[in-house]
This record gives C-alpha cells, structure tokens and sequence, in this order.
C-alpha cells in the first residue's frame, strides 16, 4: 500500500549480520537485533539447538551462520534489494561444506516490486543449490503470507502463537527441535494446511482475549499431545498485495498426515466461525482530543497515548501523517503533546540551524504525496540529536506541540522513541504512537489512557480493500464457504 521502496540500504542501515558476527549475537543475553530484540527467532534457534545437542551427547552438531537482515517495515522491496538478500544466503551456503539442514526465519508477510510470492522466490532459489531432499524448516510471524511454493517446498513452518509478538524465541526453538529431530531421523513431520478467504475477524486479533484466546488454548492443548508438534493459526497482515492473502492454519504432526489434516480442518472451521468479530472502531482526531482533555487525572499521573491506527509504521506506513498535528494545533496546543513524523526533507533544511530559532516550515506527505496533507507551521527548534535505526531527529515546537522529526522510519512504539530525542514522557500529557499493539507493553508503566485514532492512511482496515486479490474475500465480498478457495489455493 505504501509507495515508499525498500531497499537493501534500508536493511543495513537497520540490521545486517552475517557469519560469525550473526552466531555472536544470538548467545544469551545478548542484543540480537540491535534496537530491538533481545532474544528472536535465531536466538531461540540457536539456544534450543545447542541445549539439544548436548542432552543427547551430539558433540559433532554445528552452527552455520548465514545471514540476518531486517528493515523497518514499509512499502515493497525493490527485486534488486530481494536478490542481493538471497545471493548473500547463497554465498555462504556454497562456502561450507553441505549442511545437514536448513532453518530459515523468514517472517512471510514481504512484499516485492514484480514479484508474486517472494518467500517461494527465496525457497526456489535455495533448493536450486541445495536440492530437493534437504530438510527445511521455516517460521513464520502470524502476520504471514502462505503460499502453495512455500508449503511444497519445506518439511514444516511454524509461526508464532502470540498478538502483539512475545514468542520469537520459542518459535525458533520450536524450529531448531524440528529440525534437529529431521537430521537425525528421529522425527517425521507431516504438514496439514488450510487456506480461508478471510481478510479480517477475530476481533482485536490479540491471542490473551476472546475470540481468538480459545483458538490458541486449543491449538497449545494439541500441542500437548506426542503425535503433534506444532499448531499455528496465521492471521495475514491485511495490507500486504498478496493475490491470495487470508488466513491459513498450519498443522504439523509426527508421521501421521490423516491426523494434521483432520486437526487442520476443525481449526479452519473454528476460525471461519470468528470472521464477523471485526476489530474495534476508532476515534476521529478531534474526539480523541476532546477525551484527552477531559482526561485529567491520567494525564496528572501518567499520559494519554493516542495510537495513530492509520499510519502505523510497524505495518508499513510511511509514519507521515500530519492529521493528528494538525488537530492539536487547532484544538489541543495547551496539552503537551509529543507527536513522531517522517520528513527527510525538513531535517535536513533545518539540521545546521541554531537551537531556539524559529522558521516557516511545510511538513508531512513527502513519501506519499497521493494521500498526505501537508501543514504550513511556524516552529522553534527545540532538540538535536542522532539515533539508530531513525538517523537525524530535530524536535520541532508549536506552543506545546513537540513534532519528533526524524529522517528514517518513525518507528515509535516505545518511550524510548522520545527519550532518544531528548524528551522525558513523563512531562507530556499526550503521546502519539505509529503502532498497533506492541506499543502497549512498552507505554504499560506511563499510558493511562489508550485511544485509536483513525486519521486516514494506509493502514486503514478497509485500505486493502482496493487490492486485486484472487476471488472474493471477506468482509469486503460476501463469501458463503471457504472450501473452494481453499482447495484451489492448496490444489492449484
Ligand atoms: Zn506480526
């Protein structure tokens, strides 16, 4: 949906490791991705790996390094950036000796310029190298894509049980026993998948509160059971021009197909039944304003955060919508507010200017011109400073509004955010967040009030629905059954 391209300079200036380097950060303890997480996928991978390998006296078990790369989300990747990624994997693939096996964390819900299915493109170019009998296991994030490539061309995918995301470790050490157990010929994995033509449902989509708490019980309870070793439930990431995009229900079984394929069908089952529970609806600027004002006693002992649900960066947005700056400056400039906005431009006009002056500046809707609106404002520049993974950041003041101006992604999810600019949370009485849930962990201690504001982007829930997909989907279409998509996603 965005229009801003990603490119490999966007991966390395986030997180690019290879070899040794990528083996030393997934040790315990240790920053993995830098800015971050502590402990993903590769961690979880790695620990499980070496602990199994030691339990069962498997000195001779090694660790290949091959690559970890990640960019903020944001719109797709140029097909240059996609095939430097895989001729890096494939440059150290073919420096080793032949390998055992494979793990690939690959996330699944990339978007490619021209291409339809990037994680198939990934999977076809590695087994052009490593043929066809090598075991691989893939994880997902529960926001992917799954296609019939992917599926055809790995032993089993498991994907992460929780919303907002706690289990990149667990995933991964799910991984490293699956694999592990195929290389050693202890385990047979058998993989049932299920395919619903299902944009939304399931509410919130958060896997601690109904409807989809029961969906994931089940799916641990099965898990419980020997004969079965993974169960995932993907809820697709809504914005993602995949042509077919929905659902999908992974299970994964020890040596028994008839068994995932039965489990398989009763969770797709499950989940088609939760597709009318639509996500909550959302504020428009001004009320949500208006309750922040009202909200006296949050603000005195914590800060009201406003989740700008329309522009939200982790899923892709530009982080340059100027809706909610523009409401506060005509109906909130008493609350001190700090409000998070991408605009390269205006950084670097402003960067060598002295701390205090004051200018004229037009912010906002520099990466997508087609849906922002730009504000002519006067400002003073209040802060200056320099940090990973969003580059220069001027804090720019109107009254009481602070605008964090940052050259890369605003990736604000965390009052780190704000701390790195200078700013201490705690003083404001409004935050404004480019974020959808994770940001509710981090905000737990201060936010005393949360408000989605929808302010018109391309996050919207019903943005996608201007994509070209294959079929009906729902809720945008109505669609009655969801076997023969299914079927034809699966069978071809
Ligand atoms: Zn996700």
């Amino acid at each position: 949906m965005s229009p801003v391209l990603t490119t490999v300079a966007d991966f390395k200036s986030t997180h690019w490791l290879e070899g040794p380097r990528l083996l030393a950060a997934c040790g315990r303890k240790i920053m993995e991705v830098q800015g971050m997480f502590r402990n993903a996928e590769l961690s979880g991978f790695v620990q499980e790996a070496h602990k199994l390998a030691h339990a069962h006296d498997h000195p001779d078990v090694a660790l290949v390094p091959l690559l970890s790369a990640w960019a903020v989300p944001s719109g797709p990747l140029t097909g240059d950036c996609l095939q430097t990624i895989i001729d890096t994997i494939l440059k150290h693939l073919r420096a080793v000796d032949p390998v055992d096996g494979l793990y690939l964390s690959l996330h699944g819900a990339m978007g490619v310029r021209g291409i339809e299915d990037p994680e198939g493109e990934i999977l076809r170019q590695i087994r052009a190298v490593v043929g066809p009998d090598l075991p691989i296991v893939v994880t997902y994030d529960l926001h992917a894509s799954v296609s019939r490539q992917v599926v055809q061309q790995v032993q089993a995918i498991v994907a992460y049980a929780t919303n907002p995301h706690r289990d990149h470790a667990r995933t991964g050490a799910a991984a490293a026993r699956l694999l592990l157990g195929l290389c050693q010929k202890t385990l047979k994995p058998t993989m049932a998948w299920r395919s619903l033509p299902m944009l939304l449902g399931g509410g919130t989509t958060i896997d601690i509160l109904p409807p989809m708490l029961g969906i994931f019980q089940r799916l641990r309870h099965w898990e419980r059971q020997r004969k079965i070793l993974s169960g995932s439930v993907l809820m697709c990431h809504p914005w993602n021009a995949h042509p077919e995009t929905g659902w999908n229900i992974l299970i994964v079984t020890q040596n028994d197909q008839a068994l995932a394929e039965k489990l398989a069908d009763e969770m797709a089952e499950r989940c088609w039944q939760v597709r009318h529970e639509m996500p909550p609806s959302f504020h428009t600027p001004e009320a949500a304003i208006r309750l922040a004002k009202e909200a006296r006693l949050a603000r005195k002992l914590g800060v009201v955060v406003l989740a700008d649900a329309s522009d939200v960066v982790s899923a892709g947005a530009p982080g340059e919508n100027t809706a909610l700056i523009e409401a506060l400056l005509a109906h909130g400039r008493e609350l001190v507010s700090y409000v998070p906005l991408r605009d390269p431009q205006v950084v670097a006009a402003l960067w060598d200017q002295p701390l205090g002056s004051q200018h004229h500046v037009k912010i906002g809707a520099k990466l997508d011109k087609a849906r922002g609106k730009q504000l002519d404002i006067l400002v003073k520049i209040h802060e200056r400073r320099q940090s990973h993974g969003v580059g220069r950041t001027l804090v720019l003041v109107h009254e009481q509004v602070h605008i964090v101006v940052v050259e890369g992604p605003a990736l604000a999810l965390a009052p780190s955010f704000f701390t790195n600019a200078g700013l201490n949370p705690w003083r404001a009485d409004v935050i404004v967040v480019k974020n959808f849930f994770p940001f509710r962990m981090f905000f737990a201690a201060i936010a005393r009030l949360t408000l989605y504001v929808k302010t018109a982007g391309v996050t919207d829930f019903d943005a996608a629905h201007v994509l070209d997909f294959a079929g009906d989907i729902h809720p945008r279409d109505e669609v009655v059954e969801w076997r023969t998509t299914d079927r034809r996603r699966r069978l071809g």
